[in-house]
């Protein structure tokens, strides 16, 4: 869900600034991007390499942003909890309209997190029988590889609003414990 009050705050506190050099976030340049320039991209990737190849160029190609954004905001801004990262991100993420998400599962121990989102754009704008938010996806890899749990991980849509479920499902997983797993199937 939008909250208007968090763009206010970020106003007040001067977080978000508005200048003739530009917007900028966190003392980040940053742009109002219409998504479809985004879901354009990604039909546009889809059509020349495939469903798979697309997904994970998206996925590989956005985790670095999704790292150096959080992880500026991160260093002036110390958190006690890694939890807190976490709740922080999505809800940054909501608030910026990508839609709103929320903490299933969280277990810093074993290294796993589950989360599920309403309304992406992406599930507005590509209408798909498989997953589509591989955008998300890899800004979400991106702060769960380098500031959660700092290891590879796998992070997977499970399920879609795209594709006719009840909301989107994002598992995260250490990619090494997935591997061993597969291997004893
Ligand atoms: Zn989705």
């Amino acid at each position: 869900m939008i909250n208007a009050g968090t763009f206010m705050q970020l106003l007040a506190t001067k977080q978000l600034t508005f200048s003739k050099s530009g917007l900028s976030l966190f003392n980040m340049p940053i742009v109002f991007c219409p998504a479809p320039f985004l879901s354009e991209f990604q039909q546009y990737l889809e059509k020349k390499y495939g469903y798979e190849k697309a997904r994970d160029l998206l996925i590989e190609g956005f985790k670095g942003g999704g790292a150096s954004f959080t992880k500026n905001y991160a260093k002036s801004n110390k958190f006690k909890h890694k939890r807190d990262i976490i709740q922080w991100s999505l809800d940054l993420m909501s608030n910026a309209g990508w839609g709103e998400f929320k903490i299933l599962e969280l277990d810093e121990e074993q290294r796993l997190a589950k989360f599920s989102i309403a309304n992406s754009p992406f599930t507005k704008l590509i209408k798909s029988n498989k997953p589509v938010d591989h955008i998300i996806v890899g800004l979400i890899k991106g702060v769960a590889e380098n500031l959660i749990f700092e290891q590879p991980m796998e992070v997977i849509e499970t399920k879609c609003q795209a594709k006719g479920d009840a909301l989107c499902e994002i598992i995260v997983r250490p990619t090494t414990n997935h591997k061993k797993k597969s291997r004893n199937k």
